[in-house]
């Protein structure tokens, strides 16, 4: 049994997210966390909200609430769409947990300690009236090239020039309305990434069996142009952690919280501490995940992430645990994803273009969405959701492979030879060959998933369902009950046993479906079937099953068409 750590990116707290988000991390990483534990490892699969910063304090000030309460509450909501898309995480943290607050405080006092934070003073506009410094997109004002006049301090949405805020006429805030607005100076602390670039050099070029598109992307930001900057980790806003030596106070820092860049992903540790709270463990349970002289040596750490995502993830974070001298766990493996295309164009957040989470659930089961996402999970290049796609593989894969299989199977068996598994007949050369190319190609499917190869796992997975429907097909048993009833009960007997089988292997997949067609079973025995033929004997004759309600629906012309309009235009 081996341990493994799985981290999925972190959502964003402001709104709720669209498909293209939730295939580019969560979800892929949902199927591996299933797979491994299917497999009897050991497995924690954190999650969590990313809450602080700019644009969870204006997404606040729109809906009218404190930020606390806005994050608490959009939390809320992206936790129960999480649990809705069978998402199965150990832990679905905040970036703005009290264990967050203590370690990003802790990393940053051992940064300073090791001489990698440098102090910095610059000038930043400061709101007389709101009594604080605004960030870039605080600002309002004119924007000098197309005369929009609430064009953003960091950028002019109608033309999309890119702007500094002195680049604005009639500058004002945009907390307050107030055009009392001056510039003063102010410290902020900066990572000396460039000082950590050798030893995050090395540890990339270690990582030999990492993906060419991963190590590229980020020995072009070690060494393009100036090469490797050192970035700022602190801001002057009210909503973050507040900027701190470890426990001490941090001199000049006043009123400074730290930059959302640098506390995110020290919510995946942070994370794994707030599974231990939640559970009554003590810290050593949390630890022995993440500290290398703690028990984690023998634990494997995958990430999962867009590919926008990577270059922060190979550099900036590592450069946050190198620099801190101490033996925590670094990421083993990091599988990123192009992105998902919405019919013909983007899915748009800001224009409410695409499906977005709770639009999915409301008008389909997760197994469809799922299934649909993981078979086109957008791998080696961008990728693309139409209506036409995702009907045609709703009703091709799932309702006339496997829903039709498990169906004729159960109706067939129930209707003529009664509702528990035949005991007639013994396996015949058909068997044998089904039995043999099914465990040909379940190891396929092993080795695919242990790879994180998402689509062609499905695609096997599929072919196994195939294979199915084509020795039914064959076998015929509804043509051998008339005159050889014995075989058509050795038919039916193994064709039981593969619905089980088929249960297991899908469950990464399809869990709801999945779930279904084990209770119609009546079995609860979910142990991976790496000896075939037991796995096949498992329901011995005698042993009741059901026939299990409609496990998947088809979608209509009309309801495609209709989908197709209602999400096209700007969400309401
Ligand atoms: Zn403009």
């Amino acid at each position: 049994m081996a341990r493994i750590l799985i981290t999925s990116a972190i959502p964003y707290i402001n709104g709720i997210k669209h498909l293209g988000n939730l295939v580019g991390s969560q979800l892929p990483a949902d199927l591996f966390a299933r797979y491994m534990r299917a497999r009897g490892h050991e497995v924690m699969f954190i999650c969590a909200t990313d809450e602080h910063g700019t644009p969870a304090e204006l997404a606040a000030a729109k809906a009218g609430k404190p930020v606390e309460e806005y994050c608490a509450e959009m939390h809320k909501v992206q936790a129960d769409l999480a649990k809705g898309f069978r998402l199965s995480f150990d832990h679905f943290g905040r970036s703005s947990s009290q264990r967050n607050h203590r370690l990003t405080q802790h990393f940053a006092g051992k940064l300073a300690e090791n001489g990698l934070i440098a102090e910095v003073s610059e000038k930043q506009v400061f709101s007389i009236d709101d009594n604080r410094f605004l960030p870039d997109r605080y600002i309002t004002g004119t924007c000098p090239n197309c005369g929009n006049t609430s064009a953003r301090g960091d950028q002019c949405e109608e033309c999309t020039k890119q702007l500094d805020p002195t680049d604005l006429i009639n500058p004002r805030s945009s907390i307050s309305g107030s055009t009392n607005l001056e510039v003063r100076e102010t410290k902020h602390l900066y990572l000396r990434q460039r000082a950590l670039k050798d030893k995050l050099e090395a540890w990339i070029d270690s990582k030999t069996d990492w993906p060419i598109l991963t190590t590229s992307i980020a020995k072009k930001w070690l060494n393009d142009g100036d090469g490797l900057q050192d970035r700022g980790i602190t801001r002057d806003l009210y909503w973050g952690i507040p900027v701190k030596k470890g426990s001490e106070d941090w001199p000049g820092m006043e009123g400074k919280v730290f930059y959302v860049w640098f506390d995110a992903p020290i919510e995946y540790i942070a994370g794994t501490a707030e599974w231990a709270d939640a559970n009554g463990l003590d810290d050593a349970a949390w630890e022995r995940w993440w500290r290398t002289d703690k028990g984690a040596s023998d634990v494997t750490y995958y990430q999962f992430m867009g590919k926008d995502n990577v270059p922060f993830h190979t550099l900036s974070f590592p450069a946050t645990i190198l620099g801190s001298g101490e033996p925590w766990k670094l990421v083993d493996y990091l599988k990123s994803f192009n992105y998902l295309n919405y019919d013909g164009g983007q899915f748009s957040t800001s224009q409410g273009r695409g499906v977005f989470m709770d639009q999915a659930l409301s008008i389909l089961p997760a197994d469809y969405w799922r299934w649909w996402l993981l078979s086109h999970a957008p791998e080696n290049s961008d990728s693309e959701f139409t209506w036409e796609n995702f009907q045609a593989s709703v009703n091709k894969d799932l309702a006339d492979v496997l829903g039709n299989f498990v169906s004729r199977v159960t109706k067939f068996a129930k209707s003529k030879l009664g509702e528990t598994v035949p005991a007639g007949g013994d396996f015949t050369p058909a068997e044998t060959a089904l039995i043999a190319d099914l465990g040909a190609r379940i190891r396929d499917y092993e080795s695919l998933m242990a790879q994180m190869e998402v689509r062609k796992a499905a695609a096997e997975l599929r072919a196994i369902w195939v294979i199915g429907n084509e020795y039914l097909q064959s076998a015929a048993p509804w043509s051998a009950v008339k005159t050889d009833p014995a075989r058509a009960e050795a038919i039916v007997r193994l064709s039981l046993n593969l619905i089980r089988v088929y249960a297991i292997l899908s469950q990464p997949f399809i869990p709801d479906a999945a779930a279904a067609m084990m209770q119609a079973m009546g079995s609860d025995d979910w142990t991976w079937p790496e000896d075939v033929p037991a796995a096949l004997r498992a329901l011995p004759a005698g042993h009741a099953f059901t026939i299990p309600e409609n496990l998947f629906r088809k979608i209509t012309d009309e309801e495609r068409a209709d989908w197709q309009q209602k999400f096209s235009g700007v969400r309401t």
